[in-house]
């Protein structure tokens, strides 16, 4: 696997990991749980989003394996970046390899704060939709707890399959809930981008490249390389540099890998996805808290023909325990 693009255009890939855990467990091809396995192995530190004891999130670090599988999955919150920064600056400067992975406008805080390159930064960031309000998601829990406290969340269940991802939130009285994208309110309110932080519309960080690789779904998987499509996720993997490419080398007898042609133009498409703000989000915080999913949930019922064909394919799926 070599780097053949011209200087500044990152090399791109359609992969997932080989192992079916793995790749059933991550919100695409795995590659985070790959890269970080490696950085652990070669005793150094990774830093990621996890969920904290409210189900918000939270940046933090994981330096066994056995902690490792907490940062898998993405969490369609704002992560709170705490003191990681300080830390990793820490493990760095004591020479400890460190794999940072996040949002790009946390690299780009994270590389901001540092102030200098160093060798032993592995740097991963995401093809960014942007970050949903935290007050949003509280109060979603809140109608969600009604009956019982929260075992566990995972926003990409891949019981459909990867592309038709599902919320999956289990209860500790033992029931589930879950729903798909379009039916579940949260859900879709972060893709039609109803609560979105300010700082995600019209953000101009994500365009710039500025982590060593950059994780996405692999959405047009069909229309580009149909071969490497994984009912369970396929990743597009942008190589930012040369360090990334090493690190995607290091793990490559792990991955099914294509390389995969994409113009400039067609990357920058892809990193930068503007999120268009609705013409009512500036109304939405205006709002006593308790009224906004509703607020937002009227405003983004999809055509109900969708509805039904949905309701049919998954016997109306919510608590199905
Ligand atoms: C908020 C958010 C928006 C995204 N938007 C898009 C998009 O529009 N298009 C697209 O193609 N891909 C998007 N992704 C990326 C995609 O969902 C996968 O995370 C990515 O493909 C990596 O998948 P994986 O299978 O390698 O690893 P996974 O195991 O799924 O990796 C999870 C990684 O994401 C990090 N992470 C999880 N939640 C957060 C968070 N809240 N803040 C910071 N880091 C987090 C973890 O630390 C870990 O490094 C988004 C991810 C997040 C978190
Ligand atoms: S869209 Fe931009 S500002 Fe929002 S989380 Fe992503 S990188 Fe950060």
């Amino acid at each position: 696997m070599t780097n053949m693009n011209l200087p500044g255009i990152p090399s791109a890939y359609a992969c997932y990991a080989k192992n079916m855990e793995i790749l059933k467990r991550s919100s695409s091809g795995g590659l985070f749980y790959l890269l970080g396995e490696n950085v652990i192995k070669k005793n150094g530190v990774v830093f990621g989003a996890r969920f904290d004891e409210h189900w918000e999130v939270v940046h933090d670090k994981a330096e066994k394996m056995d902690e490792l599988s907490q940062y898998m999955g993405s969490k369609y919150l704002q992560s709170k970046i705490g003191d990681t920064y300080i830390l990793a600056e820490k493990y760095l400067k004591f020479g400890r390899l460190v794999l940072f992975s996040g949002t790009p406008c946390q690299i780009a805080g994270l590389k901001s704060f540092l102030g200098v390159e160093y060798g032993n930064l592995l740097t991963i960031d995401l093809l960014c939709h942007g970050v949903p309000s935290v007050v949003a998601w509280r109060e979603y829990l809140k109608k969600i707890r009604r009956k019982s406290s929260i075992r566990g969340v995972n926003f990409r269940d891949k019981k459909n399959g990867w592309m038709d991802f599902s919320l999956k939130i289990e209860l500790q009285n033992g029931k589930i809930y879950q729903k798909t994208k379009e039916t579940d309110f949260f859900m879709r309110g972060f893709l039609k981008n109803s609560f979105l932080r300010p700082s995600c519309y019209g953000c101009q960080i994500k365009k710039n490249n500025v982590a060593d690789i950059t994780l996405g779904d692999f959405w047009p998987v069909f229309v580009k390389c149909p071969e490497m499509y994984n009912p369970m996720g396929t990743s597009i993997v942008l190589v930012n540099s040369d360090k990334g490419m090493r690190a995607l080398q290091s793990i490559e007898d792990q991955l099914e890998i294509k390389k995969v042609d994409f113009t400039e133009e067609q990357i920058q498409t892809l990193l930068k996805a503007p999120q268009m703000k609705p013409a009512y989000r500036d109304e939405v915080f205006e709002r006593p808290s308790e009224d906004i999913l509703e607020f937002c949930r009227k405003r983004t019922v999809p055509p109900y023909a969708k509805i039904l064909k949905r309701k049919i394919k998954t016997e109306l799926r919510g608590f199905i325990k």
